[in-house]
């Protein structure tokens, strides 16, 4: 990490900070591994359709997150979350692994418009993508016991997913899907009410001293983050943009003098 971020976030009134796919959990071991590809492999025969193979993976990768999180990305969110200690931040992340929510990082200033494996919903959408299924009015299943089951079955399930109980939608009984952006009928009620309360925050900003760290937001979603952070630096003239990313590090013209470029994995940069 630089010094010249450390004195810039030790200035700042406010911290952004955005969170990119550069981050995010790539579940390469997931693929050397015998028991999760011996799993993985049998979700791809056991399912229906593409939506129930989707759901099964999702499982598998889960346990797979909760036993094998890779260490680096875990420090590096601890850093982070040194980082900003005291400090008044918010940050938006695209990322779907929930790692953030293991950092001492506070959950009330995180929003994650893409979802996690915080919630569970039915997969099930009328023509216009809309969700058919809601069970005693609510969309999203947020009972943590409800996907923890899946994770003990998994636990002792000696490598045969048949052994596995998936919870099944109340109303249709079709199995139950993470509330994650990839999901058919993915419900964005599962982060509207924070996105709301980071607008408001972002609102706070204006004629502020901001200090936005960038950490691998590349192209994906560019209307999430990316965009929106170089309007936030180039109107507000007390902003300073840290753009850090191993390929797509580059700045805008217009924003020259008012940020730094930093060619660098954001894991790498924060351990
Ligand atoms: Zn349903």
């Amino acid at each position: 990490m630089t010094e010249e971020l450390r004195e810039h976030i030790a200035k700042a009134q406010m911290v952004l900070v955005g969170i990119g796919k550069e981050m995010e959990e790539s579940f390469l071991g997931l693929s050397n591994d015998p028991f999760y590809q011996r799993l993985m492999c049998q979700a791809e025969k056991a399912a229906q359709n593409e939506k129930e193979r989707l759901a099964l993976q999702q499982y598998i990768k889960l346990h797979y997150l909760r036993h094998h999180a890779d260490r680096n990305r875990l420090d590096a969110y601890k850093s982070l979350a040194e980082l900003l200690k005291g400090k008044n931040y918010f940050v938006v992340s695209l990322c779907t692994d929930d790692l953030i929510f293991s950092s001492g990082l506070d959950e009330s200033k995180i929003v994650a418009p893409c979802g996690g494996y915080r919630a569970l919903q039915c997969m099930e959408t009328d023509q216009q993508s809309q969700p058919l299924c809601r069970t005693d009015q609510e969309s999203l299943v947020v009972q943590e016991e409800v996907w923890k089951q899946v994770m003990d079955d998994l636990d002792c399930c000696d490598g045969e997913l048949d052994r596995v109980d998936f919870p099944v939608c109340a109303e249709c009984s079709h199995i139950l899907a993470f509330n994650q952006i990839e999901t058919p009928g993915y419900r964005e009620e599962g982060y509207l009410s924070q996105w709301a309360k980071y607008k408001q925050w972002l609102q706070g900003t204006l004629n502020r001293k901001l200090c936005v760290l960038e950490l691998g937001v590349g192209m994906e979603y560019p209307m999430v983050i990316r965009f929106p952070v170089e309007k936030i630096v180039f109107f507000n003239q007390n902003a300073f943009l840290f753009r850090v990313h191993s390929r797509l590090y580059q700045m805008a013209e217009e924003l020259k003098g008012r940020g730094a470029s930093i060619k660098s994995d954001p894991v790498r940069f924060l351990v």
